[in-house]
């Protein structure tokens, strides 16, 4: 039993933006009065429902491939030495399992979204996830390449496309589905790309990244999955895909989606040297289409490792920089790529992609729908939100960052002329409530009796003038986990997973599939669910 007193409590979830009141839990979720216990003195600080990450990548295949690539950056990182609570481990760019979960904590994340999986490599991401300490995990499997999926769209035979989607959810024990670059990553094995919305995929007469995208938007929502279709656009990254991304949405009207790290999907111009922000155009698309909710994708200058399934991106952005490159086919599903990268404020393209971040999430009006992610590691670590977060609350601090720019960078873009500053209420929307709400997750993301009892508590005036830096208790099922910024006690997250209606005779025609196709057997595929060892299943609709 724990009872919180004196503390300003911000649960825009439930209406409640800094009134003073008492928070009682007991049993690890949030209850009405709690008597006896323990109780922490919250005065002068301010009381949140812990933050949720909708879109990172902490676990799998890619970020073991990013740490073998990339090994300076693990000599560079920062060090976790085994104590008698913690493990050892590494932080950094791709912070190592344990590291990872007290970083997550440390700052006050207590849920977060793994939004690339494959399904060949969903076991050794489970096991990854497992040993991610105190915070609940998603994730979500990858589905916009598979070629069974686009095969069956190739025949118009959508209903059993539906079914081998169920199928293969089960079979990764995802949360979601996930789309990056739909057709793009298929016809990347043959060397090309998808980058007209209403082309065949290469290897295909019938099948547009169109076609897919509709589809799986339908099936995510005729399966009743939590959490919509979460996609990443085709022609991330490149100059004038403002249009690819609006046309999207086009795609995707009447239906829901998740559009996954927006900034990288609004630029204009006709190439690199005329790039330019286009975050004004497309926020006015995106705020008049109420069925849709996004993620920043940020950017912050300095060191990244990009990884994305999206290959033939990747290989451009190893052309584009000369940096080392490293390219991975997952057979029959998707693809991947490394490179790492860094954001120079000096640089034109960089500046521009450091205010497109900043405006969209200033110039897309409902919090609730637009939420903090840098992509990490892609634009840059989870670990540096704190100063995404002071550029969007303190306008004149942001508009001296605006200056440092290059003359030529502040043309093209409009962040110099927004004075929005975010409320700390709103700040708690889009680290919290609404990235929960979009992912269907309702005992996350607020403070209401029933809902799970992960609560982060910041002083209101903390000594270095920064809100959100570091917080003073951060609360996951109950148990005080973080005090003064340190991990004090070490917890097991969970893993949601959803578990969608399939007809089960789908095996019937899978298994000869596989077995003419694929590398491994078709008993040694789907993840048994006792390997998650600490799974929920979340009901469907
Ligand atoms: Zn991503």
């Amino acid at each position: 039993m724990l009872r919180i007193t004196g503390g300003k409590v911000y649960d825009p979830a439930n209406g409640i933006d800094g009134v003073i009141k008492d928070i009682c839990i007991a049993d690890g979720r949030i209850v009405a009065q709690a008597e006896g216990g323990q109780s922490i003195d919250a005065s002068g600080m301010m009381v949140l429902p812990g933050g949720v990450d909708v879109h990172t990548h902490v676990a799998g295949g890619a970020l073991n491939f990013a740490r073998g690539l990339v090994p300076e950056n693990q000599r560079a990182a920062r060090k976790f030495l085994h104590t008698p609570e913690l493990r050892s481990g590494l932080g950094g760019m791709t912070p190592t399992t344990f590291a990872t979960g007290y970083l997550y904590a440390g700052m006050g994340w207590t849920t977060v979204n793994e939004a690339a999986v494959p399904i060949l490599s969903a076991r050794h991401t489970h096991e990854e996830l497992h040993d991610i300490p105190i915070v609940d995990k998603t994730s979500l499997v990858l589905m916009g390449n598979n070629e069974f999926v686009l095969d069956l769209l190739e025949s118009d035979d959508v209903e059993r496309a539906q079914h081998i989607v169920s199928w293969l959810i089960w079979a990764a024990k995802a949360y979601g589905v996930k789309a990056v670059n739909p057709g793009g990553v298929a016809a990347w094995k043959w060397g090309k790309d998808a980058k007209t919305l209403s082309a065949p995929v290469e290897g295909y007469s019938r099948v547009t990244p169109a076609k897919i995208i509709s589809n799986l938007a339908r099936i995510v929502d005729e399966l009743g999955l939590p959490h919509p279709l979460h996609l990443h656009c085709n022609n991330l990254g490149v100059p004038g895909n403002v249009a690819t991304t609006i046309e999207t949405m086009k795609v995707l009207e009447g239906r829901r989606a998740h559009m996954a790290h927006l900034q990288f999907h609004a630029y204009g111009g006709d190439d690199w040297s005329t790039m330019r922000s286009e975050s004004a155009q497309l926020a006015e698309h995106f705020n008049r289409q109420t069925n849709l909710t996004a993620d920043a994708g940020a950017v912050l200058f300095g060191d990244a490792v990009t990884i994305t399934a999206d290959g033939p991106w990747q290989h451009l952005l190893h052309e584009l920089t000369g940096r080392k490159w490293g390219n991975l086919d997952v057979e029959n599903e998707t693809g991947c790529g490394i490179v790492p990268y860094v954001y120079k404020d000096r640089n034109l393209v960089n500046a521009v992609q450091w205010a497109v971040g900043l405006e969209l999430l200033l110039l897309i009006d409902d919090p609730w729908r637009i939420f903090l992610t840098t992509d990490h590691p892609n634009g840059g670590c989870f670990w540096r939100y704190p100063e995404i977060i002071r550029l969007l609350m303190d306008v004149e601090f942001r508009k001296e960052e605006v200056k440092k720019l290059p003359a030529k960078a502040q043309k093209r873009i409009v962040l110099a002329d927004l004075d929005r500053q975010y409320t700390l209420s709103e700040i708690v929307i889009i680290t919290s409530a609404g990235p929960a709400r979009s992912l269907g997750l309702t005992q996350k993301g607020h403070l209401g009796v029933g809902a799970d009892a992960d609560v982060t508590i910041y002083q209101e005036k903390p000594d270095d003038g920064r809100l959100f830096t570091y917080p003073r208790y951060v609360i996951k099922g109950g148990d005080i986990v973080v005090e003064e910024g340190d991990v004090r006690a070490v917890t097991n997250g969970r893993e949601f997973i959803v578990h969608p209606a399939c007809d089960d005779t789908i095996e019937e025609y899978l298994r000869p599939m596989f077995e003419k196709v694929y590398t491994i057997s078709f008993e040694n595929y789907p993840v048994d669910l006792e390997r998650l060892r600490r799974a929920e299943v979340q009901a469907c609709r």
